[in-house]
Protein backbone atom coordinates (compact mmCIF):
# COMPACT_ATOMS: atom_id res chain seq x y z
CA UNK A 1 0.00 0.00 0.00
CA UNK A 2 1.08 3.41 -1.15
CA UNK A 3 1.90 6.02 1.50
CA UNK A 4 -1.01 8.09 0.33
CA UNK A 5 -2.96 5.34 0.64
CA UNK A 6 -2.06 4.57 4.56
CA UNK A 7 -2.44 8.41 5.06
CA UNK A 8 -6.11 8.23 3.30
CA UNK A 9 -7.07 5.26 5.36
CA UNK A 10 -6.19 6.81 8.75
CA UNK A 11 -7.39 9.98 8.18
CA UNK A 12 -11.21 7.68 7.57
CA UNK A 13 -10.45 5.98 10.36
CA UNK A 14 -10.27 8.99 12.44
CA UNK A 15 -13.47 10.32 11.09
CA UNK A 16 -15.80 6.68 10.78
CA UNK A 17 -13.91 4.65 13.60
CA UNK A 18 -11.19 1.45 12.72
CA UNK A 19 -14.30 -0.94 12.31
CA UNK A 20 -16.10 1.09 9.61
CA UNK A 21 -13.13 1.47 7.33
CA UNK A 22 -12.88 -2.33 5.27
CA UNK A 23 -9.77 -3.06 3.69
CA UNK A 24 -9.69 -6.81 3.53
CA UNK A 25 -10.40 -8.57 0.33
CA UNK A 26 -13.14 -11.18 1.67
CA UNK A 27 -14.93 -8.67 3.14
CA UNK A 28 -14.67 -6.20 0.31
CA UNK A 29 -16.15 -8.57 -2.39
CA UNK A 30 -19.85 -7.76 -1.28
CA UNK A 31 -19.16 -4.38 -2.30
CA UNK A 32 -17.00 -4.34 -5.03
CA UNK A 33 -18.88 -7.12 -6.73
CA UNK A 34 -21.98 -6.03 -8.38
CA UNK A 35 -25.51 -7.97 -8.14
CA UNK A 36 -25.26 -9.57 -11.39
CA UNK A 37 -21.96 -10.93 -11.38
CA UNK A 38 -21.02 -9.06 -14.21
CA UNK A 39 -19.15 -6.61 -12.75
CA UNK A 40 -16.35 -6.35 -10.77
CA UNK A 41 -14.49 -3.74 -9.33
CA UNK A 42 -11.16 -2.81 -6.89
CA UNK A 43 -11.50 -0.38 -4.08
CA UNK A 44 -8.77 1.23 -1.61
CA UNK A 45 -11.51 0.77 1.15
CA UNK A 46 -15.13 0.92 1.87
CA UNK A 47 -16.10 3.22 4.39
CA UNK A 48 -19.21 3.43 6.46
CA UNK A 49 -20.09 6.65 7.80
CA UNK A 50 -22.76 6.56 10.34
CA UNK A 51 -23.51 10.29 10.32
CA UNK A 52 -24.32 12.94 7.67
CA UNK A 53 -20.67 14.71 9.19
CA UNK A 54 -18.88 12.14 8.61
CA UNK A 55 -19.97 11.93 5.26
CA UNK A 56 -18.80 15.31 4.91
CA UNK A 57 -15.89 14.50 6.46
CA UNK A 58 -14.89 11.74 4.40
CA UNK A 59 -15.67 12.93 1.25
CA UNK A 60 -14.04 16.32 2.12
CA UNK A 61 -10.73 14.18 2.69
CA UNK A 62 -11.13 12.63 -0.39
CA UNK A 63 -11.46 15.86 -2.24
CA UNK A 64 -8.52 17.27 -1.12
CA UNK A 65 -6.32 13.90 -1.65
CA UNK A 66 -8.24 13.55 -5.46
CA UNK A 67 -9.55 10.15 -4.39
CA UNK A 68 -12.64 9.18 -6.26
CA UNK A 69 -15.89 8.24 -4.55
CA UNK A 70 -18.82 5.80 -5.30
CA UNK A 71 -21.65 5.76 -3.38
CA UNK A 72 -23.39 2.67 -2.38
CA UNK A 73 -26.36 1.74 -0.85
CA UNK A 74 -27.83 -1.95 -1.45
CA UNK A 75 -26.12 -2.87 -4.07
CA UNK A 76 -29.02 -4.42 -6.30
CA UNK A 77 -28.54 -1.98 -9.08
CA UNK A 78 -28.38 -4.14 -12.69
CA UNK A 79 -25.99 -1.38 -14.85
CA UNK A 80 -22.71 -1.63 -12.70
CA UNK A 81 -23.44 2.27 -11.44
CA UNK A 82 -22.25 0.71 -7.71
CA UNK A 83 -18.88 -0.60 -8.38
CA UNK A 84 -15.86 1.22 -7.91
CA UNK A 85 -13.13 1.88 -10.31
CA UNK A 86 -9.53 1.10 -9.18
CA UNK A 87 -8.14 3.57 -6.88
CA UNK A 88 -11.74 4.52 -5.57
CA UNK A 89 -13.28 4.48 -1.90
CA UNK A 90 -16.32 2.99 -1.68
CA UNK A 91 -18.80 5.34 0.71
CA UNK A 92 -21.39 2.60 1.78
CA UNK A 93 -24.84 4.12 3.08
CA UNK A 94 -25.63 1.48 4.80
CA UNK A 95 -25.66 2.65 8.08
CA UNK A 96 -27.17 5.85 7.57
CA UNK A 97 -30.17 3.69 8.49
CA UNK A 98 -32.69 5.37 10.57
CA UNK A 99 -36.60 6.75 10.15
CA UNK A 100 -36.52 10.19 11.35
CA UNK A 101 -40.31 10.73 10.95
CA UNK A 102 -43.32 9.68 9.43
CA UNK A 103 -45.96 12.63 9.20
CA UNK A 104 -49.33 10.69 8.72
CA UNK A 105 -51.40 13.51 8.13
CA UNK A 106 -48.53 15.16 5.22
CA UNK A 107 -47.81 11.54 4.27
CA UNK A 108 -44.47 12.27 4.41
CA UNK A 109 -41.46 10.19 5.54
CA UNK A 110 -38.06 12.08 6.04
CA UNK A 111 -35.20 8.78 6.59
CA UNK A 112 -31.58 8.28 5.97
CA UNK A 113 -30.81 7.12 2.62
CA UNK A 114 -29.41 3.89 3.95
CA UNK A 115 -33.29 2.89 4.79
CA UNK A 116 -34.37 -0.20 2.56
CA UNK A 117 -37.49 0.13 0.47
CA UNK A 118 -39.10 -2.79 2.54
CA UNK A 119 -38.39 -0.80 5.76
CA UNK A 120 -39.85 2.66 4.66
CA UNK A 121 -42.61 0.30 3.59
CA UNK A 122 -43.22 -1.44 7.17
CA UNK A 123 -42.89 1.71 8.54
CA UNK A 124 -45.56 3.46 6.70
CA UNK A 125 -47.79 0.53 7.29
CA UNK A 126 -47.80 1.23 10.65
CA UNK A 127 -50.28 4.29 10.05
CA UNK A 128 -52.14 3.22 7.50
CA UNK A 129 -49.92 4.18 4.59
CA UNK A 130 -47.47 2.79 1.68
CA UNK A 131 -44.18 3.60 0.68
CA UNK A 132 -44.98 4.26 -3.44
CA UNK A 133 -41.87 2.24 -4.93
CA UNK A 134 -42.22 -1.39 -4.70
CA UNK A 135 -39.58 -3.50 -6.84
CA UNK A 136 -38.48 -7.24 -6.59
CA UNK A 137 -35.21 -5.92 -4.73
CA UNK A 138 -37.10 -4.27 -1.59
CA UNK A 139 -35.09 -6.01 1.22
CA UNK A 140 -32.00 -5.10 0.06
CA UNK A 141 -32.66 -1.50 -2.38
CA UNK A 142 -31.96 1.83 -0.23
CA UNK A 143 -34.24 4.94 -0.46
CA UNK A 144 -30.84 6.63 -1.70
CA UNK A 145 -30.40 4.07 -4.17
CA UNK A 146 -34.06 4.21 -5.51
CA UNK A 147 -33.62 8.24 -5.59
CA UNK A 148 -29.98 8.06 -7.10
CA UNK A 149 -30.93 5.71 -9.98
CA UNK A 150 -34.84 7.07 -10.35
CA UNK A 151 -36.46 3.60 -9.72
CA UNK A 152 -39.94 2.54 -11.70
CA UNK A 153 -40.72 -0.58 -10.01
CA UNK A 154 -44.03 -2.15 -10.05
CA UNK A 155 -46.30 0.63 -8.56
CA UNK A 156 -44.74 2.78 -11.14
CA UNK A 157 -48.14 2.72 -13.11
CA UNK A 158 -50.19 4.08 -10.26
CA UNK A 159 -48.43 6.79 -8.35
CA UNK A 160 -44.99 7.54 -11.07
CA UNK A 161 -41.17 7.03 -10.54
CA UNK A 162 -39.16 8.23 -7.32
CA UNK A 163 -38.39 11.71 -8.58
CA UNK A 164 -42.59 11.92 -8.79
CA UNK A 165 -42.36 11.32 -5.14
CA UNK A 166 -39.27 13.22 -3.77
CA UNK A 167 -39.77 15.93 -2.08
CA UNK A 168 -36.37 16.89 -0.48
CA UNK A 169 -33.00 15.17 -0.32
CA UNK A 170 -29.87 16.47 2.12
CA UNK A 171 -26.69 15.38 -0.03
CA UNK A 172 -23.34 15.77 0.22
CA UNK A 173 -21.15 17.59 -2.58
CA UNK A 174 -17.77 16.77 -4.18
CA UNK A 175 -16.03 19.04 -1.30
CA UNK A 176 -17.76 17.91 1.61
CA UNK A 177 -20.98 20.96 1.72
CA UNK A 178 -23.55 20.12 2.43
CA UNK A 179 -27.04 20.51 0.22
CA UNK A 180 -30.20 20.29 2.43
CA UNK A 181 -32.77 21.06 0.26
CA UNK A 182 -35.69 20.27 2.78
CA UNK A 183 -39.29 21.57 2.58
CA UNK A 184 -41.74 19.68 3.67
CA UNK A 185 -44.30 20.73 0.71
CA UNK A 186 -45.85 19.58 -2.54
CA UNK A 187 -46.08 23.28 -3.83
CA UNK A 188 -42.46 24.57 -3.84
CA UNK A 189 -41.55 26.58 -6.98
CA UNK A 190 -38.88 28.73 -5.75
CA UNK A 191 -36.12 27.70 -8.41
CA UNK A 192 -33.94 24.91 -9.52
CA UNK A 193 -35.71 21.53 -8.89
CA UNK A 194 -32.60 20.36 -7.15
CA UNK A 195 -33.90 16.98 -5.66
CA UNK A 196 -35.30 16.01 -9.28
CA UNK A 197 -31.86 16.59 -10.67
CA UNK A 198 -29.99 14.06 -8.22
CA UNK A 199 -32.66 11.71 -8.77
CA UNK A 200 -31.16 9.84 -11.41
CA UNK A 201 -28.11 11.14 -10.70
CA UNK A 202 -26.35 7.80 -10.37
CA UNK A 203 -23.25 8.74 -7.97
CA UNK A 204 -22.00 11.48 -10.31
CA UNK A 205 -23.45 14.73 -8.81
CA UNK A 206 -23.73 14.11 -4.86
CA UNK A 207 -23.66 11.54 -2.19
CA UNK A 208 -27.44 11.45 -1.01
CA UNK A 209 -27.21 10.98 2.94
CA UNK A 210 -31.44 11.57 3.53
CA UNK A 211 -34.38 11.64 2.11
CA UNK A 212 -38.12 13.31 2.21
CA UNK A 213 -40.47 11.71 0.00
CA UNK A 214 -44.31 11.02 -0.18
CA UNK A 215 -46.48 8.44 1.72
CA UNK A 216 -49.47 7.12 -0.50
CA UNK A 217 -52.81 5.51 0.75
CA UNK A 218 -52.87 1.90 0.29
CA UNK A 219 -56.20 0.66 -1.65
CA UNK A 220 -58.63 -0.66 0.94
CA UNK A 221 -58.61 -4.10 -1.14
CA UNK A 222 -57.19 -5.49 -4.48
CA UNK A 223 -57.52 -8.13 -7.12
CA UNK A 224 -54.84 -10.03 -8.78
CA UNK A 225 -55.69 -10.95 -12.11
CA UNK A 226 -53.49 -13.22 -14.31
CA UNK A 227 -54.32 -14.55 -17.48
CA UNK A 228 -52.94 -15.92 -20.11
CA UNK A 229 -52.79 -14.22 -23.59
CA UNK A 230 -51.68 -14.87 -27.08
CA UNK A 231 -50.79 -11.46 -27.70
CA UNK A 232 -49.34 -8.16 -26.26
CA UNK A 233 -52.40 -6.20 -27.62
CA UNK A 234 -54.65 -9.01 -25.86
CA UNK A 235 -52.50 -7.67 -22.56
CA UNK A 236 -53.19 -4.31 -23.38
CA UNK A 237 -56.80 -4.40 -24.01
CA UNK A 238 -57.67 -5.96 -20.57
CA UNK A 239 -55.92 -3.28 -18.84
CA UNK A 240 -57.55 -0.64 -20.76
CA UNK A 241 -60.89 -2.48 -20.13
CA UNK A 242 -60.34 -2.74 -16.38
CA UNK A 243 -59.67 1.09 -16.21
CA UNK A 244 -62.98 2.45 -18.32
CA UNK A 245 -64.68 0.48 -16.41
CA UNK A 246 -63.21 2.54 -13.58
CA UNK A 247 -60.92 0.41 -12.13
CA UNK A 248 -57.59 1.52 -10.87
CA UNK A 249 -54.34 -0.62 -12.16
CA UNK A 250 -52.12 -0.70 -9.32
CA UNK A 251 -49.69 -3.18 -11.49
CA UNK A 252 -49.27 -4.73 -14.99
CA UNK A 253 -47.02 -7.13 -15.81
CA UNK A 254 -46.20 -9.16 -18.64
CA UNK A 255 -44.06 -12.52 -18.80
CA UNK A 256 -43.66 -15.21 -22.17
CA UNK A 257 -44.10 -19.05 -21.66
CA UNK A 258 -40.60 -19.47 -21.51
CA UNK A 259 -39.92 -16.91 -18.47
CA UNK A 260 -42.66 -19.21 -16.49
CA UNK A 261 -41.14 -22.30 -17.58
CA UNK A 262 -37.57 -20.84 -16.08
CA UNK A 263 -38.99 -19.59 -13.30
CA UNK A 264 -41.19 -23.07 -12.52
CA UNK A 265 -37.98 -25.06 -13.09
CA UNK A 266 -35.37 -22.95 -10.74
CA UNK A 267 -38.04 -22.44 -8.03
CA UNK A 268 -41.38 -23.62 -6.32
CA UNK A 269 -43.07 -21.68 -8.14
CA UNK A 270 -46.09 -23.44 -9.78
CA UNK A 271 -47.43 -23.77 -13.32
CA UNK A 272 -50.50 -21.32 -13.14
CA UNK A 273 -52.48 -23.02 -15.65
CA UNK A 274 -52.97 -26.85 -17.29
CA UNK A 275 -52.02 -25.75 -20.65
CA UNK A 276 -49.16 -22.98 -21.42
CA UNK A 277 -49.88 -19.86 -22.93
CA UNK A 278 -47.52 -17.44 -25.24
CA UNK A 279 -47.59 -14.60 -22.72
CA UNK A 280 -49.31 -13.99 -19.54
CA UNK A 281 -49.86 -10.86 -17.73
CA UNK A 282 -50.53 -10.13 -14.23
CA UNK A 283 -52.40 -7.48 -13.57
CA UNK A 284 -53.49 -5.87 -9.89
CA UNK A 285 -56.54 -3.60 -9.69
CA UNK A 286 -58.63 -1.62 -7.19
CA UNK A 287 -61.79 0.40 -7.25
CA UNK A 288 -64.17 1.84 -4.28
CA UNK A 289 -66.61 -0.69 -4.96
CA UNK A 290 -67.29 -4.20 -5.46
CA UNK A 291 -63.70 -4.89 -7.38
CA UNK A 292 -64.04 -8.62 -8.11
CA UNK A 293 -67.22 -8.78 -9.35
CA UNK A 294 -66.53 -6.14 -11.96
CA UNK A 295 -62.87 -7.94 -12.43
CA UNK A 296 -65.19 -11.24 -13.04
CA UNK A 297 -67.04 -8.73 -15.26
CA UNK A 298 -64.25 -8.14 -17.58
CA UNK A 299 -62.93 -11.01 -18.28
CA UNK A 300 -65.88 -12.74 -19.02
CA UNK A 301 -66.84 -10.13 -21.63
CA UNK A 302 -63.00 -10.57 -22.71
CA UNK A 303 -62.93 -14.78 -22.61
CA UNK A 304 -62.43 -14.39 -26.34
CA UNK A 305 -58.86 -13.06 -26.24
CA UNK A 306 -57.87 -14.79 -23.12
CA UNK A 307 -56.53 -18.61 -23.15
CA UNK A 308 -57.17 -18.66 -19.10
CA UNK A 309 -57.32 -16.98 -16.52
CA UNK A 310 -57.03 -16.89 -12.26
CA UNK A 311 -58.29 -14.11 -9.69
CA UNK A 312 -57.21 -14.19 -6.20
CA UNK A 313 -57.57 -11.30 -3.69
CA UNK A 314 -54.26 -9.12 -3.06
CA UNK A 315 -51.47 -9.57 -1.71
CA UNK A 316 -51.70 -13.32 -3.59
CA UNK A 317 -48.38 -13.69 -3.45
CA UNK A 318 -48.27 -16.85 -5.19
CA UNK A 319 -49.38 -15.71 -8.21
CA UNK A 320 -46.82 -12.35 -7.78
CA UNK A 321 -43.68 -14.72 -6.91
CA UNK A 322 -43.94 -16.27 -10.52
CA UNK A 323 -43.33 -12.34 -11.61
CA UNK A 324 -41.10 -11.76 -8.84
CA UNK A 325 -38.89 -14.58 -9.14
CA UNK A 326 -38.10 -13.97 -12.91
CA UNK A 327 -34.94 -11.72 -12.08
CA UNK A 328 -33.41 -14.45 -9.45
CA UNK A 329 -34.21 -17.62 -11.55
CA UNK A 330 -32.64 -15.69 -14.83
CA UNK A 331 -28.80 -15.17 -13.21
CA UNK A 332 -29.06 -18.77 -11.89
CA UNK A 333 -30.08 -20.40 -15.35
CA UNK A 334 -27.51 -19.02 -17.19
CA UNK A 335 -24.52 -20.24 -18.12
CA UNK A 336 -22.80 -16.72 -17.96
CA UNK A 337 -23.45 -13.08 -16.46
CA UNK A 338 -26.57 -12.19 -18.39
CA UNK A 339 -27.21 -9.24 -20.46
CA UNK A 340 -30.03 -7.11 -19.38
CA UNK A 341 -31.30 -4.74 -20.87
CA UNK A 342 -34.12 -2.87 -19.60
CA UNK A 343 -36.12 -0.48 -22.34
CA UNK A 344 -38.85 0.92 -23.38
CA UNK A 345 -41.04 1.57 -26.10
CA UNK A 346 -44.36 3.22 -26.93
CA UNK A 347 -47.38 0.92 -26.52
CA UNK A 348 -48.47 0.62 -30.20
CA UNK A 349 -44.95 -0.23 -30.77
CA UNK A 350 -44.85 -2.92 -27.95
CA UNK A 351 -46.03 -5.80 -30.02
CA UNK A 352 -43.69 -5.35 -33.22
CA UNK A 353 -40.44 -4.22 -31.10
CA UNK A 354 -40.96 -7.78 -29.46
CA UNK A 355 -41.59 -9.95 -32.68
CA UNK A 356 -38.70 -7.82 -34.75
CA UNK A 357 -36.53 -8.83 -31.02
CA UNK A 358 -37.43 -12.27 -31.15
CA UNK A 359 -37.03 -12.49 -34.82
CA UNK A 360 -33.28 -10.68 -34.98
CA UNK A 361 -31.63 -12.35 -32.22
CA UNK A 362 -32.95 -16.12 -32.99
CA UNK A 363 -31.50 -15.37 -36.83
CA UNK A 364 -28.58 -13.73 -35.40
CA UNK A 365 -27.03 -15.15 -32.45
CA UNK A 366 -28.79 -18.41 -31.81
CA UNK A 367 -26.45 -19.80 -28.88
CA UNK A 368 -28.16 -17.01 -26.48
CA UNK A 369 -31.62 -17.59 -25.02
CA UNK A 370 -33.73 -14.35 -24.53
CA UNK A 371 -36.04 -14.10 -21.56
CA UNK A 372 -38.08 -10.81 -21.76
CA UNK A 373 -41.01 -9.52 -18.96
CA UNK A 374 -41.90 -6.09 -17.32
CA UNK A 375 -43.67 -3.69 -16.43
CA UNK A 376 -45.56 -3.95 -19.85
CA UNK A 377 -48.17 -0.87 -19.24
CA UNK A 378 -45.77 1.54 -18.72
CA UNK A 379 -43.94 0.82 -22.01
CA UNK A 380 -41.24 -1.25 -20.08
CA UNK A 381 -39.68 -4.76 -21.33
CA UNK A 382 -36.83 -6.13 -19.32
CA UNK A 383 -34.71 -8.11 -22.25
CA UNK A 384 -32.49 -10.36 -20.27
CA UNK A 385 -30.39 -12.30 -22.42
CA UNK A 386 -28.52 -15.71 -21.28
CA UNK A 387 -25.98 -17.82 -22.26
CA UNK A 388 -24.52 -14.99 -24.13
CA UNK A 389 -20.73 -15.75 -24.70
CA UNK A 390 -18.49 -12.77 -23.75
CA UNK A 391 -17.17 -11.80 -26.58
CA UNK A 392 -20.76 -11.33 -27.86
CA UNK A 393 -22.20 -9.19 -25.42
CA UNK A 394 -21.93 -5.82 -27.10
CA UNK A 395 -22.64 -7.18 -30.81
CA UNK A 396 -26.12 -8.44 -28.76
CA UNK A 397 -26.43 -5.07 -27.13
CA UNK A 398 -25.87 -3.10 -30.34
CA UNK A 399 -28.78 -4.97 -31.97
CA UNK A 400 -30.81 -4.69 -29.51
CA UNK A 401 -30.54 -1.25 -28.91
CA UNK A 402 -31.02 -0.51 -32.67
CA UNK A 403 -34.10 -2.13 -32.57
CA UNK A 404 -35.43 -0.20 -29.42
CA UNK A 405 -34.29 3.19 -31.67
CA UNK A 406 -36.11 2.12 -35.05
CA UNK A 407 -39.19 1.66 -32.19
CA UNK A 408 -38.76 4.79 -30.99
CA UNK A 409 -38.10 3.96 -27.49
CA UNK A 410 -35.60 4.17 -24.79
CA UNK A 411 -32.15 2.28 -23.79
CA UNK A 412 -32.55 2.51 -20.18
CA UNK A 413 -36.32 3.09 -18.99
CA UNK A 414 -35.55 2.23 -15.19
CA UNK A 415 -32.31 0.83 -13.99
CA UNK A 416 -30.20 3.45 -15.33
CA UNK A 417 -27.13 4.24 -17.72
CA UNK A 418 -24.32 3.10 -14.96
CA UNK A 419 -21.11 1.15 -16.79
CA UNK A 420 -23.53 -1.27 -18.92
CA UNK A 421 -25.03 1.84 -21.62
CA UNK A 422 -22.42 4.09 -21.06
CA UNK A 423 -20.97 3.66 -24.83
CA UNK A 424 -24.56 3.94 -26.04
CA UNK A 425 -26.04 6.78 -24.22
CA UNK A 426 -26.11 8.78 -27.48
CA UNK A 427 -29.17 6.91 -28.72
CA UNK A 428 -31.05 8.02 -25.57
CA UNK A 429 -29.57 11.85 -25.59
CA UNK A 430 -28.55 14.47 -27.97
CA UNK A 431 -25.03 15.88 -28.50
CA UNK A 432 -26.89 19.22 -26.79
CA UNK A 433 -28.58 17.06 -23.84
CA UNK A 434 -24.83 15.45 -23.27
CA UNK A 435 -22.90 18.78 -23.15
CA UNK A 436 -25.28 20.27 -21.00
CA UNK A 437 -25.35 17.02 -18.39
CA UNK A 438 -21.43 17.60 -18.65
CA UNK A 439 -21.39 21.29 -17.14
CA UNK A 440 -23.62 20.28 -14.50
CA UNK A 441 -21.51 17.44 -13.93
CA UNK A 442 -18.41 19.47 -13.80
CA UNK A 443 -20.47 22.74 -11.94
CA UNK A 444 -21.03 19.99 -8.94
CA UNK A 445 -17.87 18.21 -9.40
CA UNK A 446 -15.30 19.77 -10.69
CA UNK A 447 -13.08 17.71 -10.22
CA UNK A 448 -14.72 14.50 -11.74
CA UNK A 449 -13.92 12.53 -8.28
CA UNK A 450 -18.23 11.30 -7.68
CA UNK A 451 -18.46 7.99 -9.50
CA UNK A 452 -16.34 9.12 -12.19
CA UNK A 453 -16.60 5.91 -14.57
CA UNK A 454 -20.40 5.98 -14.27
CA UNK A 455 -22.96 7.59 -16.90
CA UNK A 456 -21.75 10.31 -18.81
CA UNK A 457 -19.72 8.75 -21.89
CA UNK A 458 -16.29 9.19 -22.31
CA UNK A 459 -15.11 11.34 -25.75
CA UNK A 460 -14.56 8.44 -28.07
CA UNK A 461 -17.77 7.10 -27.43
CA UNK A 462 -19.50 10.17 -28.29
CA UNK A 463 -17.32 10.53 -31.33
CA UNK A 464 -18.15 6.43 -32.03
CA UNK A 465 -21.97 6.64 -31.59
CA UNK A 466 -23.05 9.80 -32.81
C1 LIG B 1 -34.41 -8.71 -8.08
C2 LIG B 1 -34.27 -7.28 -8.54
C3 LIG B 1 -35.40 -6.59 -8.96
C4 LIG B 1 -35.30 -5.26 -9.36
N1 LIG B 1 -36.42 -4.60 -9.78
C5 LIG B 1 -36.35 -3.31 -10.15
C6 LIG B 1 -37.51 -2.61 -10.58
O1 LIG B 1 -38.61 -3.15 -10.66
N2 LIG B 1 -37.37 -1.30 -10.91
C7 LIG B 1 -36.18 -0.65 -10.85
O2 LIG B 1 -36.12 0.55 -11.16
N3 LIG B 1 -35.05 -1.30 -10.48
C8 LIG B 1 -35.11 -2.58 -10.12
N4 LIG B 1 -33.97 -3.25 -9.72
C9 LIG B 1 -32.67 -2.55 -9.73
C10 LIG B 1 -32.27 -1.93 -8.35
O3 LIG B 1 -32.88 -2.59 -7.28
C11 LIG B 1 -32.60 -0.45 -8.32
O4 LIG B 1 -31.82 0.22 -9.28
C12 LIG B 1 -32.38 0.22 -6.96
O5 LIG B 1 -32.87 1.53 -7.04
C13 LIG B 1 -30.93 0.24 -6.52
O6 LIG B 1 -30.87 0.58 -5.14
P1 LIG B 1 -29.56 0.23 -4.28
O7 LIG B 1 -29.71 0.83 -2.94
O8 LIG B 1 -29.30 -1.21 -4.32
O9 LIG B 1 -28.46 1.04 -5.09
P2 LIG B 1 -26.99 0.56 -5.51
O10 LIG B 1 -27.07 -0.62 -6.39
O11 LIG B 1 -26.13 0.47 -4.32
O12 LIG B 1 -26.53 1.83 -6.38
C14 LIG B 1 -27.16 2.13 -7.60
C15 LIG B 1 -26.65 3.48 -8.11
O13 LIG B 1 -27.03 4.52 -7.22
C16 LIG B 1 -25.88 5.17 -6.66
N5 LIG B 1 -26.18 5.40 -5.24
C17 LIG B 1 -26.60 4.50 -4.31
N6 LIG B 1 -26.83 5.11 -3.15
C18 LIG B 1 -26.52 6.42 -3.33
C19 LIG B 1 -26.55 7.57 -2.49
N7 LIG B 1 -26.93 7.51 -1.22
N8 LIG B 1 -26.17 8.76 -3.01
C20 LIG B 1 -25.80 8.86 -4.30
N9 LIG B 1 -25.75 7.82 -5.14
C21 LIG B 1 -26.12 6.61 -4.67
C22 LIG B 1 -24.72 4.22 -6.89
O14 LIG B 1 -23.49 4.93 -6.99
C23 LIG B 1 -25.13 3.56 -8.21
O15 LIG B 1 -24.79 4.39 -9.29
C24 LIG B 1 -34.04 -4.60 -9.34
C25 LIG B 1 -32.90 -5.29 -8.91
C26 LIG B 1 -33.01 -6.62 -8.51
C27 LIG B 1 -31.78 -7.32 -8.04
Amino acid sequence: MGTQNAVLLNCLRAIVGDAHVITDAITMQSYTIDWTGRWQGEAVAVVRPGTTDEVSAVVAACHERRIPITAQGGNTGLVGGAIPSAGSIVLSTQRLNSIDTIDPVGRIIAAGAGVTVAMADDAASKHGLQFGIDLASRDSATLGGIVATNAGGVRMVRHGNTRAQLLGVEAVLSDGAVLSRWIPLVKDNVGYDLPGLLAGSEGTLAIITKVLMKLTTPPPETQVVLAGVSTIEAALNLCDRMRRHGLTVEAAEIMTTDGVALVCSHSDARHPFGQPSPLYTLIEISSSGDTEATVLEILSASADTMDDAIVEPGPARKLWQIRESHTECISRASSTPVVKLDVAVPLPEMSTFITALESALAAEFSEVTPILFGHFADGNIHVNILNVPTAASNAITDRVFEIVAAHHGSISAEHGIGRAKKSWITLGRSPVDIRIMKQIKSALDPRCLLNPDVLLPTASAESTQT
